[in-house]
């Protein structure tokens, strides 16, 4: 392993590492190890230099202003949705809806959808590795349509059962939701598969990509995904903002989410006429430096490139696992063959949030416990994990780092 410390690495890493101006800070008076990217990534000075220059020389409220910082303001804002759209390879900017993350994304689509195709008896199919944003709202939507919210189970190893899923899969399911990758164990789920089988039937279905938007390239037409959904701090922009990839065929049939400005065409007391798309569901002033701030990160992103970002991370993620695996009594929860991102532990009986509290004083940075998928947990019979996530700015030293903590909290906490 050591070899591949100094070969096939596909980028400057101290290069890198220099754009992020917070992983040159310490915590607790040691240098910040970051491995809670997951939760969020952290941001490089193009995008923080983005979002001071609009507020600095053009601040203004887009779409409908004749002056000029109104239209500075509206070219930048869709020019990051044309960022966007280009990013996950969409066939129109129409089906780019700016959101104002993941959850919101997957809100309005479950709000706007049921509205338009549920019916009592009809059922949703989710996964037994769902965040939480993609369960509550489902079932929200099943208890207000009557519907029934049902779920593709996993095994041990944190993979879905796919025979499972056939059995699932009927002429009254009405949509498929889940993750490309999962939170709390990494797992990369086999999204073709799950789509290809769901559109023999007829069945869309949404990708939940908050955890897969920054690590793997995507390309929803070759996917034929229906909706995508991510967030834009999960890709080293802005929080607060977010994209809703939908196919225009399923969002020209869906009504609006919410109503106000921007989303209508003309507006009396009696009637409204609703804009086109993507206006139509872009209700109120957007979170427009949000936007520019996504546009700078995903082009930051791509200036690295996806495919670099996808082999360094891979050769990063292998290098943890068989470095916390000469951990005495830590053991993976989730082994899918496929995974990025995220390594999920426990160590012996000791519970993650102590774990977690020394490894804060050591300067290194890890989530602990649920990770807003409860019943992973329950699966697994575990309070929770002890998270370590990756980025591309994450080196091999700081594996190193973590696994010396994690040693040195467990003889602290045996
Ligand atoms: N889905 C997954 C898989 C996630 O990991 C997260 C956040 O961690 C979300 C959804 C929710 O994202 P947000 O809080 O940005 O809306």
């Amino acid at each position: 392993m050591e070899k591949l410390k100094s070969i096939d690495i596909p980028f400057d890493i101290h290069k890198i590492r220099a754009e992020f101006p917070i992983l040159q800070t310490e915590v607790h008076g040691h240098p910040l190890v970051y491995l809670d990217n997951a939760a969020t990534t952290q941001k490089p000075q193009v995008v923080i230099d983005s979002l001071v220059e609009y507020y600095t020389q053009y601040n203004s409220n887009v779409h409908r202003g004749v002056h000029h910082l109104s239209q500075l303001a509206t070219d930048g804002f869709e020019a990051a949705r044309r960022t966007a759209q280009q990013y996950i390879n969409a066939g129109s900017e129409s089906e780019i809806i700016f959101t104002k993350g993941t959850t919101d994304g997957i809100n309005l689509v479950a709000q706007s959808f049921a509205k338009a195709f549920l019916k009592p008896g009809d059922s949703i199919i989710i996964s037994a590795m769902e965040h939480h944003s993609n369960i509550v709202p489902w079932q929200i939507v099943c208890q207000q349509y009557g519907a029934e919210l049902k779920v593709i189970p996993m095994d041990e190893n944190g993979e879905l059962i796919l025979s499972e899923y056939d059995k699932l899969l009927n002429d009254r399911v009405r949509l498929v939701s889940l993750p490309y990758v999962s939170n709390s164990l990494g797992t990369v789920n086999p999204v073709d598969l799950i789509i290809e089988k769901a559109h023999k039937s007829d069945i869309p279905v949404l990708l939940d990509s908050a955890q897969a938007i920054q690590h793997l390239p995507i390309d929803v037409q070759k996917l034929d995904v229906d909706f995508l959904v991510f967030s834009s701090h999960k890709v080293f922009g802005p929080t607060g903002m977010g994209i809703l990839y939908g196919k225009e065929k399923w969002l020209d049939l869906m009504p609006p989410y919410q109503g106000g400005g921007e989303m209508i065409k003309t507006v009396t007391f009696e009637k409204t006429t609703y804009n086109e798309l993507p206006f139509k569901f872009e209700a109120g002033t957007p979170h427009i430096e949000g936007a520019i701030g996504l546009d700078a990160a995903l082009k930051y992103t791509q200036s690295i490139g996806l495919e670099n970002i996808q082999k360094y991370e891979a050769l990063l993620y292998q290098y943890a696992i068989e470095q916390l695996s000469t951990i005495d009594s830590l053991r993976f929860i989730g082994q899918a063959k496929h995974r990025a991102g995220a390594v999920s532990m426990m160590v012996g009986d000791i519970h993650p949030f102590d774990m977690g509290e020394i490894l804060d004083k050591l300067g290194i940075a890890v989530r602990t416990g649920h990770h807003c998928t409860e019943p992973v947990m329950n699966f697994f019979k575990i309070p929770g994990t002890i998270r370590a996530s990756f980025s591309f700015y994450n080196t091999f030293e700081e594996v190193d780092r973590l696994v010396t903590g994690i040693k040195r909290a467990k003889a602290m906490l045996s």
